[in-house]
């Protein structure tokens, strides 16, 4: 059975050299135990911390073994009384085609009621970041002024569209021209920056939020928040869901030069994972599946077949190539 296992720890912008893959014999499953099929995988930027030495929030992959992540997969094997052959699962034992398990941390998941390929993205951990994001940590109010980076990705396209069926003014940024017309005409938002076509990201933040933000919603840190940070009414929000403009830094970033108007403003910081928010999750879901249903959200996949091609998925995130969730399409 292929996997792709970490062949070295990247030094800045991860590399194809940094994957290997491989082959593993697949042994017999024990009594209680199920084997998987994986048909998707998912790619995250929160992958990249763990490539790095040391353990961020979730611990590091170790050289030589298999990456793992976000997969959905078909149980082909079966000796659990909780897990039949034929049910399609959700686990965490991506960057592989299959996996065995007793169960603990997989759900089954329903293809009827959606593409199972969703259960990775909207409808599953990147909707519910964005989702948690904006009502649990901002507890957004409508008609709040939000600003959203990384706007067009997988939490950020929620993101923008809940918050606009908030009856929310939304501002995105995005980095290409695609992008942008998709914020425009899907997601129905106000306002979109074209952040690597502008000079001063603060002075367009400015035009378009001429009455200032109440919520910014960083998917990106770095320069975004120092806008944020300028643009930002009293008493303001900012929700600390990402940095990805310094995952592959090898030094610090200079921004926010502007960290001192967190006192001035009154304005709340928070950081959050979405992991400790998984009792939330029936009431995202029944949140989420009217606003599906009524078209007021919709959502885009990049879709990579292949999972000797996942390193590239992965790494394309850093170069922005994918609108909407990326994902590995499994033979
Ligand atoms: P996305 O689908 O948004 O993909 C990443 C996007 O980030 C790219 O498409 C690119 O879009 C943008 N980007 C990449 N590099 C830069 C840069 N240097 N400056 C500005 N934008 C950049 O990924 P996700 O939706 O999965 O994740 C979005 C953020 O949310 C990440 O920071 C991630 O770590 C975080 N996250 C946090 C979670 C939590 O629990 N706290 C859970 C899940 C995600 P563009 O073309 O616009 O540049």
């Amino acid at each position: 059975s292929k996997q792709i296992v970490l062949a070295s720890r990247p030094d800045g912008k991860p590399s194809a050299d940094n994957f290997k893959q491989t082959t593993a014999e697949l042994s017999p499953i024990n009594d209680g135990e199920f084997l998987v099929k994986n048909q998707w995988m998912s790619v995250d930027p929160y992958m990249r911390g763990r490539m790095k030495e040391g353990d961020s929030y979730v611990p590091a992959f170790k050289i030589d073994e298999p990456l793992e992540g976000g997969c959905i997969g078909k149980v082909i094997e079966s000796r659990s009384n909780d897990f039949s052959e034929g049910d399609y699962v959700l686990g965490n034992l991506g960057w592989r085609e299959h996996w065995k398990s007793s169960g603990e941390g997989v759900t089954v998941v329903d293809p009827n009621l959606a593409p199972i390929q969703s259960y990775l993205g909207a409808l599953g951990m990147t909707g519910m970041t964005a989702w948690v994001g904006l009502n649990k940590i901002a507890k957004l109010k409508a008609g709040s002024t939000v600003f959203v980076s990384a706007a067009s990705g997988a939490v950020g396209s929620i993101v923008c569209q809940l918050a606009k069926a908030k009856d929310c003014r939304v501002i995105g940024s995005a980095g290409k021209p695609e992008k942008i017309q998709w914020l425009k005409d899907k997601a129905g938002i106000d306002a979109v920056i074209n952040y690597k076509q502008t000079d001063d990201l603060t002075a367009a933040l400015h035009d378009h939020a001429p009455g200032g933000i109440d919520v910014y919603f960083d998917n990106v840190g770095s320069d975004h928040l120092e806008a944020a940070l300028d643009t930002m009414n009293d008493f303001g929000v900012c929700v600390e869901c990402g940095m990805i403009a310094s995952y592959n830094a090898t030094t610090p970033p200079a921004a926010p030069r502007n960290l001192f108007k967190v006192i001035g403003k009154r304005i709340r910081m928070q950081g959050f994972i979405v992991r400790d928010h998984m009792d939330d999750q029936n009431e995202f879901i029944a949140d989420m599946a009217p606003l599906v249903k009524g078209g007021k959200i919709v959502w885009e996949e990049t879709i990579t077949d292949g999972l000797e091609n996942a390193p590239a998925a992965f790494m394309g995130l850093f170069d922005g190539d994918n609108l909407g969730k990326s994902l590995v399409r499994i033979g």
